[in-house]
């Protein structure tokens, strides 16, 4: 008696969204994978790089909305597995950060379906990279703490965290999920002992076309409410370096605009709209 070949469950990071971001490693199993279950975020253009056989299926849940539960997931990937055939569970970012990796590796270790975890560049990453800052600096930033503003599930979690354990001017703070609340977040940084002046930098959509840069301080956060997801806010002394670099590009684009302001001909340059006057 044969008895049928069983398939493995690849959990994938796709990382932030360039696709040129894919480890070498996802990229290949991505092309030989018989059926890829996706999360919204990932990229379309990732997605894309299945191979033509492949099912791409989205099993992604977008603000709270259900499409299809967690154990429903689960079940699709360890049957499909069990008929033979090789799963992608492709995430964004890294899997093990906010990806609800631990539940699948329960139900995968439960089955005994064969799995294998590989990394991709999780989104604090991906953003650091676009901005060109380190994260850690040996002069004032020793420590990284990765939290998350809200539950895998899109609960409020705002008010479970310790913000006395986050308020450290040693430390830089990636806050994944931030919500749409800037404001909160800034004040009980500031009520726990931060600086009003710690460098606050959200970046929407990193490494993708449409990313969008937002430098701030601690007490100016809130006048960042409800920009575009998915944001990730990173807050700390580290970013000095880009802050100092953006204030700098608004000083020139300050300066441009009032020597344009002052002389036609500058517009002349600036705006092919405008005719020169004679
Ligand atoms: N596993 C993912 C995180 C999933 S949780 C990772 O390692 O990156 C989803 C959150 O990640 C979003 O709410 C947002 O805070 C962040 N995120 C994911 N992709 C992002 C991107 N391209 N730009 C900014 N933030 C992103």
């Amino acid at each position: 008696m044969t008895t049928q070949k069983k398939g493995k469950v690849y959990l994938v990071g796709a990382g932030p969204g360039d696709p040129e971001l894919l480890t070498l490693k996802a990229h290949a199993l991505l092309k030989s994978a018989d059926l890829v279950l996706h999360d919204d975020l990932v990229s379309p253009g990732i997605v894309a790089l299945a191979g033509a056989h492949a099912i791409s299926i989205n099993v992604g849940k977008r603000c709270g909305v259900k499409k299809i539960t967690q154990a429903e997931i689960n079940r699709l990937m360890i049957a499909s597995a069990e008929r033979g055939l090789n799963v992608v569970r492709l995430k964004s970012g890294d899997p093990a950060i906010f990806g609800r990796l631990a539940e699948e590796l329960d139900a995968l270790e439960a089955s005994g379906v064969a799995f294998e975890v590989v990394p991709g560049v999780t989104a604090s990453l991906g953003a650091a990279a676009a901005l060109g800052v380190s994260l850690t600096d040996r002069r004032k930033s020793s420590r990284i703490l990765i939290v998350s503003g809200h539950h895998a599930d899109g609960r409020e979690a705002i008010d479970d965290i310790d913000w006395t354990g986050l308020a450290r001017e040693d430390t830089t703070l990636l806050i994944y999920m931030p919500g749409r609340d800037f404001g909160k977040i800034s004040r009980e940084l500031l009520r726990a002992g931060l600086p009003a002046d710690t460098p606050s930098v959200v970046v929407s959509r990193a490494t993708t076309p449409e990313q969008h840069v937002f430098f701030s301080t601690l007490t100016n956060l809130a006048a960042l409410d409800n920009l575009e997801a998915p944001a990730i806010l990173l807050i700390g002394r580290a970013l000095e370096q880009v802050s100092a670099r953006a204030s700098r590009a608004e000083d020139l684009k300050l300066l441009v605009d009032k020597i344009t302001a002052e002389f036609p001909i500058a517009h002349a340059i600036t705006d092919p709209e405008r005719s020169i006057a004679p």
